[in-house]
């Protein structure tokens, strides 16, 4: 039988695998997460040799055939790269269709040449901001992490003004949620700045979500949230834009949502 860990032990194990946890104690917050088996280092490689068999087993050369020389991907997607945000969300094959950027805190211009390459080299029409739920690099941007590496220390200090425009008193969770929405407006307002030209030509979108896997916006656990769109942050804005036309309006009501006043 695995090994399970106790809640305390095994934040701490996180913190140190996923390097997001640089305080462990902000996991604890929300700290529901069941027991998980840790897997030594040769397990682990074995795991992911074992699993890339299986794929390939499970797609045949011809998955590949598409793809060969180029990519044609139709959805950029900036997001964290916390180990419990992948593009499986989206339901769809994310080979040769989805273009993701990913770094702590789902930023824009810590990654602008990626981001500039699915923007304007693919070119895809969608660039996509999400964030997601109990986000370890927003909760360790609202704390001190004075004693993080400087590569860390870096990429958090770039969050510093998502912070400076959230509440600096109130309960906790509360405050995390609603700077988690705040990081995805103040990502899209980057974003914005940089492709200006091809917003207004209506050549691209950026849109903004919340991947909400605490059930924050009482949509259900899972659900992708858009928050904004093109800058606009008012619910009932956001679900007249044009690009949700192929939705209908039970899709669209379950699908947007807000926790926080737009930047
Ligand atoms: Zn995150």
């Amino acid at each position: 039988m695995k090994k399970m860990y106790p809640v305390t032990k095994l934040a701490c194990t996180l913190a140190c695998a996923a390097m997001l946890a640089y305080a462990p104690a902000a996991f604890a917050e929300h700290a529901e997460a069941p027991a998980v088996p840790v897997k030594s280092a040769e397990a682990t490689v074995k795991a992911a040799v074992n699993g890339n068999d299986q794929f390939t087993s499970h797609n045949d050369s011809h998955h590949f055939d598409a793809f060969q020389t180029g990519q044609t991907p139709t959805l950029t997607v900036v997001t964290c790269s916390d180990s419990r945000v992948h593009t499986q969300l989206f339901g769809m094959d994310p080979d040769n269709n989805i273009f993701v950027i990913r770094n702590i805190g789902n930023q824009v211009k810590t990654a602008e040449g990626s981001v500039d390459y699915g923007v304007r080299h693919l070119p895809t029409k969608i660039l996509l901001i999400l964030g997601h739920s109990s986000c370890g690099a927003i909760k360790a941007a609202m704390g001190d992490y004075s004693g993080e590496s400087k590569g860390i220390k870096a990429e958090l200090d770039t969050l510093k003004p998502v912070i400076a425009a959230g509440e600096t008193s109130g309960e906790l969770n509360a405050r995390w949620s609603k700077n988690v929405e705040r990081n995805v407006d103040y990502q899209v307002k980057a974003a914005l700045e940089l492709y200006k030209e091809k917003v207004q030509a209506k050549e691209l979108t950026v849109v903004g979500a919340v991947y909400d896997f605490n059930d924050l916006y009482g949509k259900g656990r899972g659900k992708l949230v858009i928050t904004n769109i093109n800058g606009e942050t008012t619910p009932n804005k956001i679900m007249d834009h044009p690009v949700l036309k192929e939705l209908n309006r039970g899709e669209i009501v379950s699908h947007v949502g807000s926790l926080a006043p737009g930047l």
